[in-house]
């Protein structure tokens, strides 16, 4: 994969069409504002079964609830748990994707079913910080690529020179900086708490739990029977949904390309002076450095500190044994980006560290389809370090997608590995 596709899928993480395309068999809308979650009984009669509650799993499981389903998720360890992908403090989003406008759409319906989230259950997880692109060493061809992407879809942003971006966020030096781009209305979510909050939504309203290791079942005959659990009972639905993270690899090992390859990487927290708040969130947008290699942050991140990632793919990794320990290496890498592109974090001390893994697809996109052998097992994940945001927008486009009101986006269809 190359840097820019990795990019292109990787981090920093978008509806019109998208509403109108994914959901026009659906019935009415529960928001005041007509951005609220989608509500019908399409799905009476159907029961389900979703494996994993982190972004993914999570939202699929409500959203086929509230079209009717009875509707079980299973989580071996729970949602946003820290071996999770969903289970980091903080997770960017941003609509500024290149020139992958499927995710442009996306996004836009996700933030608005985050927001009307936030409203009905009362919980802030949507931090509108703004988010800074910054292109060092090139033309910033991702920006220039968003740019028109983001005009078509009435996004609001503003391009800028080095200088324009020094003056308006002088904490960050310019040096190198050959263009910017900051969306305004882009920000950062509560990660694990998302899942925490989604799952107990889901709980609230009608659906079952289970703290459970679940494995993919038997097929026959073009269907998955049923799904076995670790302390030996068994689960039968209609449709098994497996939203397994870093775990798809391990339900379905058959598969060439693996579905996804989990990959090492590391999120460090700086301690910033004491009273500045132009280094939190009151003052510095999410950033991103597209350079020599992709650095971005978060400010803000539930006051755990300034924090600092390279989004360049690390090392295979354990999700379930590996050791969650930063590498020396890592953070040297991490303090010298850091110090150079934002000189008042000059000597701050290392406060926390993370390791948490991308479940990188093949291509860096998403995957959302059935089990080539069974027509009721479906795959979803891929998030490939950018899925996190589109939860609610994933969960909504797949749920319509099982209740057969929508075809399946062949964009994300396994197919495309053939
Ligand atoms: C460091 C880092 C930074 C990132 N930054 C961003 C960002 O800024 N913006 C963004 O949008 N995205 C970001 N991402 C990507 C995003 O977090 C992931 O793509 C997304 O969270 C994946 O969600 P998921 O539901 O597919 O997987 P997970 O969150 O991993 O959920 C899978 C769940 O399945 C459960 N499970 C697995 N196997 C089994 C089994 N056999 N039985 C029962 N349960 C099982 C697990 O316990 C887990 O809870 C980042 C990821 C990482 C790691």
């Amino acid at each position: 994969m190359t840097r820019r596709t990795a990019m292109a899928a990787g981090l920093a993480g978008a509806a019109g069409a998208w509403v109108a395309g994914g959901c026009g068999g659906a019935d009415g809308r529960d928001g005041t504002d007509g951005a609220g979650p989608i509500r019908s009984d399409a799905g009476r009669g159907l029961r389900a079964v979703v494996i994993g509650a982190g972004a993914f799993g999570g939202w699929t499981a409500l959203h086929l609830l509230r079209h009717g389903a009875d509707v079980t998720l299973v989580d071996a360890w729970g949602p946003g748990n820290s071996r999770a992908s969903s289970g980091g403090d903080t997770r960017v989003i941003r609509a500024t994707y290149g020139s992958f406008r499927i995710y442009s759409e996306m996004v836009i319906r996700a933030l608005e079913l985050w927001k009307a989230h936030e409203k009905a259950t009362g919980e802030r997880l949507f931090f509108p910080t703004g988010a800074l692109w910054m292109s060092s060493g090139g033309p910033g061809q991702y920006m220039t690529d968003a740019a028109p992407v983001l005009e078509s879809l009435g996004i609001a942003f503003t391009e800028l020179t080095g200088g324009q971006m020094a003056r308006r966020f002088p904490q960050i030096s310019p040096e190198g900086i050959t263009h910017a781009l900051y969306e305004e209305g882009a920000g950062y979510l509560l990660a694990r708490r998302g899942c925490q909050n989604v799952w107990r939504t889901f709980l609230g309203e009608g659906g079952a739990t289970r703290l459970a290791e679940a494995a993919a079942g038997e097929i026959a005959g073009g269907r998955m029977r049923d799904l076995p659990l670790a302390d030996g009972s068994r689960l039968e639905a209609d449709v098994y949904v497996f939203a397994g993270g870093p775990w798809l690899s391990q339900l379905f090992p058959g598969f060439d390309p693996p579905l996804v390859t989990p990959t090492r990487q590391e999120i460090l927290y700086f301690g910033a002076p004491g009273g500045r708040s132009d280094l939190t969130d009151a003052e510095l947008p999410v950033w991103v450095e597209d350079g020599d290699a992709l650095f971005y942050g978060i400010p803000g991140s539930e006051f755990r500190g300034f924090k600092v990632a390279d989004d360049s793919r690390g090392a295979p990794f354990d999700p379930t044994r590996g050791e969650r320990i930063a590498s020396a290496e890592g953070i040297r890498r991490g303090r010298e980006y850091m110090e150079h592109r934002f000189p008042a974090m000059r000597g701050a001390p290392l406060l926390e560290a993370r390791v948490c893994q991308y479940e990188q697809s093949q291509d860096g996109h998403l995957i959302v389809d059935t089990h080539p052998e069974a027509a009721n097992a479906w795959i979803v994940g891929g998030g490939s370090g950018h899925g996190y945001k589109l939860g609610p927008a994933l969960g909504e486009m797949l749920a319509v997608q099982i209740l057969g009101e929508r075809e399946k986006e062949p964009f994300f269809r396994l197919t495309r590995f053939a």
